[in-house]
């Protein structure tokens, strides 16, 4: 599903350089839950982005779903970025004015997608992440555990084949964060892939594989055995 091949990445500010990515080599295969640990610093945002095609690596190749990214288009790397992926971050990134179903519409709406059609698959997700009773609410209506469950049902619209989540319980009390975590592992258990950014050990637990960051290197590869929860 996601195939890095000697990926590198160099930020240059003015005379100076940084290399957040030293020669990277990481398959993901299609269904794995993978967490990316790592101390801050460490590259692992850089990664995400990468993953994410929200940025460029300086060398290197990005196989994604069959498909080259290197080679595609910024047209075509949008569509990519819509259809493919979903994405959830620690902020939640939600729109405030606009209610709950509203922000979950709003991939589709980009798509193009009748209104009906739209709401019909934004009330579906809604409810699958328990939060039926809340579609007419604004954000700041809503604990910071909804607000991350709003941001998931989003990242579910297009049925993207991918989840990437940046810290997406660090802004969340623990219970939230547990809750979270079950609900990524039942979108797992329905086969989306996920990558999952964390610095806590007891999230990253939840997840099949752990990747340990440090220096733009990977430190350790962890897979579980299979069967564990
Ligand atoms: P992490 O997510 O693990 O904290 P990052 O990927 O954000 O790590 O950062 C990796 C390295 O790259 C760090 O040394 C960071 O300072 C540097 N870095 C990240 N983004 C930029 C940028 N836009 N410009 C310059 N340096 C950056
Ligand atoms: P959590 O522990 O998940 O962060 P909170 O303690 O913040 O939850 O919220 C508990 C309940 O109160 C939730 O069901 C949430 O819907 C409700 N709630 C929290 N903040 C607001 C608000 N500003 N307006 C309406 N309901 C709220």
């Amino acid at each position: 599903m996601i195939t890095l091949k000697d990926i590198t990445k160099i930020y240059k500010n003015g005379p100076l350089e940084v290399q957040a990515l030293m020669p990277l080599n990481l398959s993901i295969e299609k269904g794995e839950f993978v967490a990316i640990m790592g101390s801050s610093g460490s590259g692992k945002s850089t990664l995400m982005n990468i993953i994410g095609c929200l940025d460029v690596p300086t060398a290197g190749s990005y196989e994604l779903d069959g498909q080259q990214v290197q080679e595609l288009s910024e047209e075509e790397l949008a569509k990519v970025r819509n259809r493919k992926i979903g994405f959830v971050f620690q902020s939640f990134n939600l729109l405030a004015r606009q209610t709950v179903l509203q922000n979950v519409t709003l991939p589709l709406m980009y798509a193009g997608t009748s209104r009906e059609q739209r709401n019909a698959r934004a009330l579906e997700l809604l409810g699958k992440v328990g939060l039926a009773e809340r579609v007419k609410h604004r954000p700041n209506e809503l604990s910071g555990g909804q607000k991350q469950r709003v941001a998931i049902a989003r990242a579910l619209t297009m049925n993207a084949p991918i989840l990437l989540a940046d810290e997406p319980t660090g802004n969340l009390d623990t219970k939230s964060s547990h809750e979270i975590m079950a609900l990524f592992k039942e979108i797992h258990a329905e086969g989306t892939t996920i990558v999952l950014v964390t610095h806590e050990p007891d999230i990253a637990e939840h997840a099949e594989r752990i990747i340990t960051f440090g220096d733009g290197k990977v430190l350790s590869d962890v897979r579980k055995g299979s069967g564990r929860t």
